[in-house]
């Protein structure tokens, strides 16, 4: 129970690593607040945590509109009392450059409309200084805390096709880096997870595609080694539950040294090379 007695909001929680993480943090003792812009893949989380015995609690919330971020913290203290952990994991990929492997929209580079780009900046990287600057009172009030972020593999190296996501993402690790100094005199630890590829199918599918709770092999089909060779003996791709645990590592007091870091969930070869999977 490496979490007893904390509380939790973590956003993108309707879904893939989101969804992942609030079962494993409420089995590990944690209330959890699952943010998500929507509310019915929000509420499906809430029912499985409760499932499986934790507590949990829906709360809608857009993260790149700031004022529905505070709302969403104050739910949560007012509902639990206090604030320990907060995640700001909501995500998404930008569109345009080259072809998505899995059949999104085909958009050039210079096709790519400036609602596209303020889009992802305004969740990846608005979305995450609005969940920091929200949570920091309550943190503060309750003496400390932390506060992850999640970052990407794509935020350390290049991959073909997403170069905006990138961008939003190293933005990303450049903010939790200079959070964490400010932040540590009042007890709050400030890191990222990059995550590689593969995590979730529901990341990479145009907007409503019906493929939450699926795994990455039921919608892409089996992993491809000769695009993307992987060198750990467990040859596949990281599973929601192997980035959930490296999260778990870096909200409880396991990493209590480590703050202003970004790490990469990784198999060793992601990040030795030019990632040519999209
Ligand atoms: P996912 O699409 O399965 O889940 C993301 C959730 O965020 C969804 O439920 C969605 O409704 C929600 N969301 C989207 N926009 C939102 C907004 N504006 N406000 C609130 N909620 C919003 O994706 P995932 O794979 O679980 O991704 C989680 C994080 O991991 C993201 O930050 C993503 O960039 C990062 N990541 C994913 C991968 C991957 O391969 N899937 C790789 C590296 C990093």
């Amino acid at each position: 129970m490496k979490l007893e007695g904390k509380v939790a909001i973590i956003t993108g929680a309707g879904s893939g690593l989101g969804r992942e993480s609030s079962r494993l943090f409420a089995a590990e003792g944690a209330k959890v607040a699952v943010v998500d812009i929507d509310a019915e893949r929000a509420a499906q989380t809430v029912e499985l945590v409760e499932k499986d015995g934790g507590t949990a609690l829906a709360v809608t919330a857009d993260v790149s509109v700031e004022e529905q971020v505070q709302a969403a913290v104050t739910t949560t203290v007012e509902r639990f009392g206090k604030l320990d952990i907060m995640w700001a994991n909501a995500g998404i990929v930008s569109r345009g450059g080259v072809p998505s492997v899995l059949g999104g929209e085909q958009i050039e580079f210079q096709d790519v409309t400036d609602a596209d780009w303020q889009q992802v900046l305004g969740v990846n990287l608005s979305g995450v200084f609005y969940s920091a600057k929200a949570a920091v009172p309550a943190l503060r009030a309750n003496g400390g805390g932390t506060i992850l972020a999640t970052s990407s593999a794509a935020s350390l190296v290049a991959y073909h096709g997403i170069a905006m996501y990138s961008a939003t993402k190293a933005g990303v690790n450049g903010l939790v880096r200079g959070l964490s100094l400010d932040l540590g005199r009042y007890g709050i630890r400030v890191n990222a997870l990059c995550p590689t590829h593969g995590m979730s199918p529901n990341f990479l599918m145009p907007p409503g595609s019906p493929v939450v709770g699926q795994s990455y092999e039921e919608v892409a089909g089996p992993w491809d080694p000769s695009i993307s060779p992987i060198p750990l003996k467990l040859r596949r791709p990281p599973s929601l539950l192997d980035n959930a645990r490296v999260a778990l590592f870096l909200v409880s007091d396991d990493s209590q040294y480590i703050s202003g870091q970004c790490l990469p969930a990784t198999d060793g070869g992601t990040l030795s090379r030019v990632a040519m999977w999209f």
